[in-house]
């Protein structure tokens, strides 16, 4: 296989990974549980019973059940990214002029992220108790949709506030409850959605500045080396944008995939609080509209209004 189609199977998989996971990000029913579940029933017939235990077990524990695994893999994730670019993207950086502070940006993005992380691991979303659920109760009006009034809690055995749910990985009923997050291994509730948006937000700086100091480095070694320039040997035509490309992928194997997957994380994190905005000015426009009108029913617009509450007041 030669190079070009290495490189196209590449760059394919690593656009279709940020179409797919934009796309289908926080949805139940996605194409792939579907595959999945096809996938098991053709297979499962052809497996031991005592390995499919331990196979389910295992992805009940990891996605069902609390755990700190999520939280080792990012944390290994983020050292070899940081690793990588302090080994040999640092340097460069120095010997081609860009700025100390430039170059220790990431740094500084880094410590402000692992904080944030850290209050969203261990601060408490907003978890429902016997004292606080009086209060709660009044907090938000019950819609008569989403949210209906005197359901109550089976495991918990409390009364459900407007825009509380069960979470049924940490066991306990959450104010306001957005999610359950696996790589901060908490609830995203009331009490934690700003650290939340805030880690995003951080995360999204941190990947997007190493991907450009990493992509001017590459940039400017290519400049530097004099390499467009270049003939193939006993020809007089110059060499093509895909020679470079093979170029730098022979000569830094590990910071052209370091920058693919800086991207890809850019982008899955930039999509998630881009919906995020793009939400709460839905809810904006929707509130504005109504207020216009003046005659809407306060039913009808508590969702709204909480939403947005959620967003910005948080
Ligand atoms: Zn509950
Ligand atoms: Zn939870």
């Amino acid at each position: 296989m030669d190079f070009v189609t290495l490189f196209g199977i590449y760059v394919a998989v690593v656009l279709t990974c940020i179409a797919l996971v934009c796309r289908y990000s926080g949805q139940q029913h996605t194409p792939f549980s579907r595959v999945y579940s096809t996938l098991s029933e053709i297979v499962s017939p052809w497996i031991p019973q005592c390995i499919q235990n331990i196979f389910y077990r295992s992805m009940h524990r990891l996605f069902h059940q609390r755990n700190r695994f999520f939280i080792y893999l990012h944390l290994i994730l983020e050292a070899a990214v940081y690793g990588e670019f302090s080994y040999e993207i640092f340097g460069f950086c120095l010997e081609m002029d860009t700025t100390l502070f430039n170059v220790c940006l990431p740094y500084f993005f880094l410590a402000i992220k692992s904080y944030i992380f850290y209050l969203c691991c261990s601060k408490d979303p907003g978890t429902l108790t016997k004292e606080n659920h009086a209060v709660q109760l009044k907090v938000y009006q019950y819609d008569d949709k989403l949210f209906q009034e005197g359901i109550v809690c089976q495991t918990c055995q409390l009364v459900k506030p407007a825009r509380s749910k069960h979470c049924s990985v940490c066991d306990r009923c959450v104010q306001r409850f957005d999610h359950h997050c696996v790589w901060v291994n908490n609830c995203i509730g009331a009490q934690n959605t700003r650290f939340f948006l805030l880690y995003l937000l951080s995360v999204c700086a941190m990947a997007g500045d190493i991907a450009l100091l990493t992509a001017d480095m590459l940039f400017h070694t290519v400049l530097r080396s004099g390499i467009m320039h270049a003939h193939y040997v006993g020809q007089q035509q110059p060499v093509g944008p895909l020679f470079v490309i093979q170029h730098l992928f022979m000569t830094f194997p590990r910071i052209v995939f370091m920058l693919g997957f800086v991207v890809f994380v850019f982008f899955l994190v930039a999509g998630r609080c881009g919906s995020v905005v793009w939400a709460a000015n839905a809810i904006r426009s929707c509130r504005g509209a109504l207020d216009k009108r003046m005659h809407y029913s306060t039913s009808d617009t508590s969702c709204c209004s909480n939403s947005f509450k959620q967003i910005v007041v948080s």
